[in-house]
């Protein structure tokens, strides 16, 4: 059994160690000169940036890849005690997250609170529902619409009345095992004592996990090697490049949708043309310097229209790293994002930030990412016509989870239908 895996961000990485683990034949091509993918630290004005991920949570999975990698000692962990804000009528209110949070917080007020408890008498997601829609009948409009859709939707950049439940939130809840009520679920975890796994990074940053991971396997990972084509042959596929053609008997593909159907179009032209549906949304990060000093991990901002970002990670408080904020710029929230150059991103995040945190600001860099995140809209019904043929699999945001976590754990899946678990 000989595997290919194209490229190697955590997702390919993952799966070449997952399948050397196993003692099978691994070969995978990446088409950037560094492994990481999305997964990026670099230094910017002297500050450890994160280009992707701002952070992860220690699940286990990921704390056995850490020993397996002898990272132990590079690990840094993040003080979760801090809030999270939520920018809502000029002000930052505490997003309820603790018991505690839900009863002081003024970002809901009593009666919305009240309403909230009603989630265990509402039904079911309905067929089509959307999850504003969903949110709403379950908790009521202003939990919905002030804290729990923009949790959901902010990373991803779209807007909670475009995602429909069955592909976005619904398929988290299932894989979480929250059956009828997420109150509930929430109550019996806060009951059970169970815990949320810690934020973590690592001194040098989350590129600290990828080197590692290719570092461990680099003899069988080609850096700047984009593979062209994935073309049928025998009873596998032969995978090629610029320097060759690599035979096969199945392929793992990790990148993105766009990406994936153009290379996929030799095997299957339909599955291509399913590929071509999926929704990315470009998202930029915009570094900036700031001695603001509040505690926080940081702050959400809910579309329509209070501030052009969509939030900000606050590296300096939660991470320890002096001076640094990352700001979120999407096309929801600032329509112009796309057309705009770097440093009127800079000026506009800096801006936003200043109006947030009354703190000044100044931007330190910009890095965009096109594809982004995976837009888990009404594109998503394409799931229903995705059939992948035999000896293809896809290890991606687009069909699995989005996350360093999710993505490691379905590697894992992925590599035991393979060899045949
Ligand atoms: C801005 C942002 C913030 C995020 N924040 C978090 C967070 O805080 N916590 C968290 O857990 N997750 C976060 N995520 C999600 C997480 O980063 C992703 O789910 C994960 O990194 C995706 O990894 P991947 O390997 O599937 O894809 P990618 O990282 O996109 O890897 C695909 C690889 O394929 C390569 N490639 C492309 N074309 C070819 C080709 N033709 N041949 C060979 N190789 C090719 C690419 O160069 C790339 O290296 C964030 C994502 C983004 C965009």
């Amino acid at each position: 059994m000989r595997v290919g895996v194209v490229g190697a961000g955590i997702s390919g990485l993952s799966t070449v160690h997952e399948l050397a683990a196993r003692e099978a034949e691994v070969v995978a091509f990446e088409a950037r000169e560094e492994p990481g993918g999305i997964v990026r630290s670099w230094r910017m004005n002297g500050h450890l940036v994160e280009l992707g991920p701002q952070r992860l949570r220690l699940t286990p999975g990921i704390e056995s890849l850490v020993d397996e990698l002898d990272l132990r000692e590079e690990l840094r962990f993040g003080d979760d005690d801090q809030p999270l804000y939520i920018y809502h009528d000029g002000q930052l209110r505490v997003v309820p997250l603790s018991v505690r949070e839900a009863i002081t917080t003024d970002l809901i007020s009593p009666l919305g609170k009240l309403r909230i408890l009603a989630e265990p008498l509402t039904g079911p997601a309905r067929e089509g529902e959307t999850v504003d829609d969903f949110l709403v009948r379950r908790f009521g409009k202003q939990a919905a619409r002030r804290y729990m859709g923009p949790l959901y939707s902010g990373l991803y950049g779209t807007d909670p009345r475009e995602m429909l439940m069955e592909y976005s939130l619904g398929r988290a809840l299932d894989s979480a095992g929250v059956d009828r009520s997420l109150l509930v679920w929430v109550l019996r975890r806060l009951i059970d004592g169970r815990e949320t796994p810690p934020i973590c990074t690592f001194e040098e940053g989350l590129g600290t996990l990828t080197t590692a991971l290719y570092e461990a396997h680099a003899d069988a990972i080609s850096l700047d090697t984009p593979v062209t084509a994935i073309e049928p042959a025998g009873e596998g596929y032969d995978l090629q490049t610029d320097t060759g053609t690599e035979h096969v008997d199945e392929v793992v593909v990790t990148t993105p949708a766009a990406t994936s159907a153009d290379l996929l179009d030799p095997v299957d032209s339909d599955l291509a043309a399913t590929l071509r549906r999926f929704n990315y949304n470009p998202i930029a990060m915009v570094f900036l310097e700031s001695d603001y000093d509040r505690e926080g991990i940081g702050a959400l901002v809910p579309s329509g229209g209070e501030l052009p970002i969509s939030g900000s990670t606050w590296n300096a408080s939660f991470l320890h790293r002096e001076g640094l904020f990352t700001c979120y710029v999407d096309p929801n929230s600032y329509p112009a994002m796309p057309e705009s150059t770097d440093e009127e991103l800079g000026q506009v995040a800096a801006e936003a930030f200043e109006e947030l945190s009354g703190a000044s600001a100044t931007p330190i860099g910009v890095h965009r990412w096109d594809p982004g995140m995976p837009a888990y809209d009404g594109s998503w019904t394409a799931m229903d016509d995705l059939s992948t043929p035999d000896g293809i699999h896809f290890c991606t945001n687009f069909v699995g989870r989005a996350g360093i976590p999710g993505r490691i754990r379905s590697a894992k899946g992925i590599v035991g239908s393979i060899l045949g678990d």
